[in-house]
């Protein structure tokens, strides 16, 4: 069997967790399968990597942002290399380079486009553990690109794809996909099986254990995921198309607290004002998310929509300088201590009063809802930031998830 298996920071943090992915990784090997190992950068090292830069140049460029991002995920894959040699397997690192994993040209958000598989065959056939850098590309002009925040398990995955793999194996720091965040639902639960759909979503919620992008790609090329720990040998989350057992109602419940409101009121109510409004935003690459528009009254109208946190006062700084001329409208209102709690699961498609049950856990608990949104497997409600923990309780035992 042919065996991708990645690594996040956490797990490579410092000597003693090197060997121990070593270990695994030789343990592996010694069944008689070929190993392919991704590795993130050790710890916090990309964090602190950019905090250098923005002390020596808050203004630096992307170029230089990657050349130096890039430099994380080169030491963790030689330590392994040489921690693996340690243990007498013969062990080879590569950078996407060396691979040849080739990106869009965009910094520090580039997208895979093609992965040269020749490299690694070849240090696969001649019975070397390959161990790959994470989250970094090359580009056009052969620069270092980084595939954005979280990248390394989209790495993985193009890997198990290009590699015709017969196991993604995500290992992390927690047992798998959980239920809810165990830190603010104590009693939530590993989920056995979960589809690329609504792992999609709760990745996309900010859930925190994939990078969307990795999902989105695992779905497209049909590769199966494990997450799991590398701390211990519990079984993880497996990640994949259809789950086997009967679909639950609702798989998990997530919370998002990086999110601000906007409301733009009294503007006209006529065509071609939301046209004009998002298309501001969207000139701005300001992603928006959640939309309300009110009932016409008087020939005005009142829309409200979310957006990341991060981009709310780039948003607002943008519509105020179109108050006057295109938009038109009476006032603009921002909220930023609100957050989204979502519930996500494949069974909502074929039942009714899903999201009325999700209302009700919020009536009980007396959580406010300011907006609501949907999907065929998703029901997101905004409410205020400080009842998450309580909300997400609440909806949690309501579904019966412990
Ligand atoms: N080292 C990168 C980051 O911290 C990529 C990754 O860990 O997946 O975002
Ligand atoms: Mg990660």
């Amino acid at each position: 069997m042919l065996i991708v298996k990645k690594f996040g920071g956490t797990s490579v943090a410092d000597k003693e967790r090197i060997l121990n992915v070593a270990r695994r990784c030789v343990e592996e090997y010694k069944k008689g399968n070929e190993v392919v190992v991704v590795l993130s950068a050790m710890g916090k090292q990309t964090d602190v990597l950019l905090t250098q830069a923005r002390e020596i140049n808050p203004n630096a460029s992307k170029r230089e942002i990657d050349m130096l991002l890039t430099t994380g995920e080169q030491i963790s894959v030689a330590l392994m290399a040489m921690a693996i040699d340690s243990l007498g397997v013969p062990a080879i690192s590569l950078n996407a380079f060396q691979v040849a994993m080739h990106t869009t040209s965009v910094y520090s958000n580039a997208r895979l486009k093609r992965i040269d598989s020749e490299r690694i065959r070849n240090e696969l056939a001649s019975k070397k553990i390959v161990i790959i850098t994470g989250f970094q590309g090359i580009n056009q002009v052969d620069d270092y690109t980084t595939l954005g925040r979280g990248g390394s398990d989209t790495t993985a995955v193009a890997l198990a794809a290009a590699l015709n793999a017969d196991a993604c194996e995500i290992y992390t720091d927690v047992d798998g996909v959980f239920t809810a965040d165990p830190r603010v639902v104590p009693n939530a639960r590993k989920i056995e099986e979960i589809t690329y759909d609504e792992m999609l979503e709760l990745a996309s919620l900010g859930a925190g254990v994939l990078h969307n992008r990795s999902v989105e790609m695992a779905k497209k090329y049909g590769v199966q995921l494990v997450v799991r720990s590398s701390l211990n040998n519990t079984e993880g989350t497996i990640v994949k198309e259809e789950v086997s057992m009967e679909k639950l109602l609702v798989s998990g419940v997530a919370a998002d607290r990086n999110t601000a409101r906007i409301a733009v009121m009294g503007l006209e109510d006529q065509p071609g004002v939301a046209f004009k409004l998002f298309n501001h935003l969207a000139k701005h690459n300001i992603n928006v998310d959640i939309i309300l528009q009110s009932v016409g009254r008087d020939g005005t109208k009142d829309i409200s929509f979310t957006v990341s946190e991060d981009n709310v006062d780039e948003a607002v700084e943008i519509l105020e300088r179109h108050r006057e001329g295109s938009l038109k409208c009476h006032g603009i209102d921002v909220e930023k201590n609100v957050a989204k709690v979502s519930i996500v699961g494949a069974g909502m498609m074929t039942n009714a009063g899903v999201a009325a049950k999700m209302f009700e856990a919020l009536y009980d608990a007396g959580v406010n809802i300011k907006m609501i949104s949907t999907s065929e497997i998703r029901v997101t409600v905004l409410i205020d930031e400080s009842y998450v923990d309580q909300a997400m309780k609440a909806v949690h035992d309501k579904f019966s998830l412990a």
